[in-house]
């Protein structure tokens, strides 16, 4: 068996917080080994226009933008590798993670580690949902981020939770009518967050209602949907449809050595901090953060993981 390699800073996952992780830990000469994970670059490649990043004026594709943060890191010496950390033992000062799966699993050791793994929007999984998504056709996970596209149109939004009736609430100040189906009699989200919806006049609320089927071939024209009381299917004609039924934060291999919440997102060991439970091993971005969800708070808590890092190692004295 090969001695397993030690590095000073590993950071698992390669979007914005990832990236802007790897930018200030190679610049504070931590010299950074990141490993890009199963989607690299992230929930960013999977979305078109980026309007909301500052510093780009005229908006930014996804997938370019990452590449430009994945230049950046690489041009303070990150070492940007391929591959995937499928198993990780927090149990002595210096961590232990694996790369790649089975026997020919690579075992690596670090004085700290960064984890910016993300999290996965959920989808319905119907067919035009997927296919209308991949071309940029009007189906997105964020309002806040594709909101602006649908300025005076009628857009449909999925889900029921305190996600849903946020970006809701959004999307009513910039659309013409909201229609938001609830698939069940109730909504799962608090009590103040539905009060605020239903106050809303330009939102209307189906409950009991599925969808069916998105229509339209280069961009939505309508859906198609079902009362799952009646049976009843009917079409109604929109441009945008959002889905809001969650995410999944990427930390199943963390079960165990981190201290998750109920729904797996990294627990704060300290509020306001990038620390967990663990000494030496930080959070950054969508894998910790439930609630805002952006690319630029991504980003800005890959900044504080790298500066939390860097005063763990100098109040460790390692160098
Ligand atoms: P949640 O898991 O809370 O809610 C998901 C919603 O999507 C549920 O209403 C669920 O319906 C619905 N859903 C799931 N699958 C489907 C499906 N296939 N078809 C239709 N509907 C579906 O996720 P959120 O992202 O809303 O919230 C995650 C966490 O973040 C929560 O703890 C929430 O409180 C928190 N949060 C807090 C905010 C704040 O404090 N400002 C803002 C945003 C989130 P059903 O109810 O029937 O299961």
């Amino acid at each position: 068996m090969s001695t397993p390699e030690h590095v000073n800073c590993l950071i698992i996952g390669s979007g914005p917080s990832g990236f802007t992780a790897a930018i200030y830990a190679a610049r504070a000469d931590m010299k950074p080994v990141l490993y890009q994970g199963q989607q690299p670059g992230g929930q960013l490649m999977e979305t078109t226009e980026v309007d909301n990043f500052p510093g780009y004026a005229e908006g930014v594709n996804g997938p370019q933008m990452m590449m430009d943060l994945e230049a950046q890191a690489k041009r303070f010496e990150t070492d940007v590798r391929s591959g995937w950390v499928t198993k990780v033992d927090f149990s002595g000062e210096l961590k232990k993670a694996w790369v790649g799966e089975g026997e020919n699993a690579v075992e690596i050791h670090a004085n700290t580690i960064i984890i910016s793994t993300g999290a996965s929007a959920k989808w319905l999984g119907l067919e035009n949902e997927i296919r209308l998504r991949d071309i940029g056709g009007g189906v997105s996970a964020c309002a806040v981020c594709d909101g602006f596209f649908y300025k005076g149109q009628d857009v449909v939004i999925v889900g029921a939770g305190d996600s849903a009736c946020e970006e809701a609430s959004y999307l009513a100040k910039l659309c013409k009518k909201v229609t938001m189906f609830v698939r069940r009699d109730q909504m799962r989200a608090s009590k103040a967050m539905q009060n605020r919806v239903k106050a809303i006049e330009n939102i209307e609320i189906m409950y009991d209602t599925e969808t069916v089927d998105i229509l339209g071939s280069d961009g939505v024209e309508g859906v198609r949907l079902r009362n799952r009381v009646s049976g009843e299917e009917s079409e109604i004609n929109v441009t945008g449809f959002f889905v809001a039924i969650g995410h999944t934060p990427n930390t199943g291999m963390l079960k165990g050595w981190v201290d998750l919440d109920e729904q797996g997102y990294i627990v704060q060991s300290s509020p306001g901090t990038t620390h967990t439970n663990v000494e030496g091993v930080f959070w950054a971005g969508d894998c910790g953060d439930k609630v805002y969800k952006q690319a630029v708070t991504a980003a800005g808590s890959g900044c504080m993981a790298a500066l939390d890092a860097e005063r763990y190692l100098a109040e460790k004295g390692v160098h």
